[in-house]
């Protein structure tokens, strides 16, 4: 049986398609706070309240919730969908631009949502840090081939054939720099 994906692999796929192997090195060998950098813990404690269903005591409010999409083989975390509004919410902690990944985290989110029954009638990306929201808009059928087409990379994908250069902008803020083979030793600190 094909291996479920992480709605969180689709997001760490897009930054760096390795980091996909690095996260799941370490995180079958190290406890998380060995390895949670300050963006990550920022992360985290934008989602802490939801994670312990603290957020809110709201009967039509489904926070952290762990749904699965059978179609797509993808499981994850919703941070907040309220019941009666149809209104699906992924909160970072601080959002500078809609990147695709986030985008493609709700997409599945929905789909899963759609698969229990539930009705998603907005999406929106909620950034803590400034308080601000970004409405995203429903999949057209060419978002959905692209994500599909995530989907599928991510499955084919093997890193001893990655010969691609390292986007050093991109290493130079990633977590998993300092055991990736691939960011250069004069980087390293
Ligand atoms: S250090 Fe660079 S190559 Fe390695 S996982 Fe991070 S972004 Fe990718």
């Amino acid at each position: 049986m094909e291996t479920y994906l992480t709605f969180t692999q689709i997001n760490d796929f897009i930054f760096c398609p390795r980091s996909i192997f690095y996260h799941d090195f370490l995180r079958s060998n190290y406890a998380p706070s060995n390895f949670k950098e300050s963006p990550q813990i920022q992360g985290l404690s934008a989602h802490a309240a939801i994670d312990n269903g603290s957020y809110s005591s709201r009967k039509d409010v489904l926070q952290g919730t762990t749904v699965f999409s059978s179609k797509y083989n993808l499981l994850g975390k919703i941070d907040l969908f309220f019941l009666n509004e149809g209104r699906l919410v992924e909160r970072k902690y601080s959002i500078t631009a809609v990147y695709d990944g986030f985008r493609y985290q709700l997409y599945a989110q929905m789909f899963a949502l759609n698969e229990l029954g539930h009705q998603v009638n907005k999406m929106e990306l909620y950034s803590s840090k400034d308080n601000k929201k970004y409405v995203v808009p429903f999949p057209t059928q060419e978002d959905i081939a692209k994500f599909e087409a995530v989907l599928n990379a991510i499955r084919s994908y093997d890193l001893e054939s990655d010969r691609s250069e390292p986007n050093l902008l991109k290493c130079r803020n990633c977590n998993y720099r300092e055991i990736c083979s691939f960011f250069p030793e004069e980087e390293r600190l």
